[in-house]
């Protein structure tokens, strides 16, 4: 996974993230089993040198219609936490199966959730309001956020909304957050 330092004027604050796709494709969640596994996250300062940087255990659980991935990790080597995040899945109009995280705090359908201490949206973790400060960047995520509004309203799909409008506007949100999170980790890089 990729960490990154979401802001370089004020206090450096190293949020790790957490990707819906990376662990599907990790096969970290399947229906009807429960998985326990671990993850790290590694940043990479030099060629051949890569540093943990967090690591946590989680357990998936997709057996019935509540599926939610627990994780356990301990903040700054001295608060064991452990979390429930609660996954939705919806079905896109071209076929197949998609899976959300909703926000712990707001209830946002995302796929990604960031921590410094807790895994939130960017929205909760205050990303939003730093992105503004950073042009492309922050062009990006409210972008991102456009398209969740029109469509969701208290992490649910607003109910005049078309089932397919709504996914293509899940589609672009994610879409905007990606460019947004290539162009966050290219700045990045230009500090190491
Ligand atoms: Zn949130």
């Amino acid at each position: 996974m990729v960490w990154y330092r979401s802001d370089k004027k004020k206090t450096t604050d190293d949020l790790l993230q957490l990707s819906i796709g990376w662990m599907k494709k990790h096969k970290c969640f399947q229906e009807n089993t429960v998985i326990n596994g671990g993850l790290t996250w590694k940043r990479s300062s030099e060629l051949f040198y890569s540093k943990v940087v967090g690591s946590a255990a989680y357990t998936s659980n997709f057996i019935g219609k509540e599926r939610c991935i627990t994780l356990n990790y301990v903040f700054r080597k001295q608060e064991n936490i452990k979390v429930n995040i609660s996954i939705v899945c919806s079905f896109p109009y071209f076929g197949g199966k998609r899976y959300w995280f909703l926000c712990p705090q707001c209830g946002r359908k995302v796929a990604f959730l960031y921590a410094e201490k807790y895994f939130l949206c960017r929205c909760c973790q205050n990303l939003c309001y730093k992105a503004q400060q950073m042009g492309y960047m922050g062009r990006m995520f409210e972008q991102s956020n456009k398209y969740q509004d029109r469509v969701l309203e208290n992490g649910q799909k607003k109910r005049w909304i078309h089932r397919t409008t709504f996914e293509k506007y899940l589609d672009k949100s994610e879409e905007y957050e990606m460019r947004g999170l290539v162009s966050m980790c290219k700045d990045f890089r230009k500090l190491l």
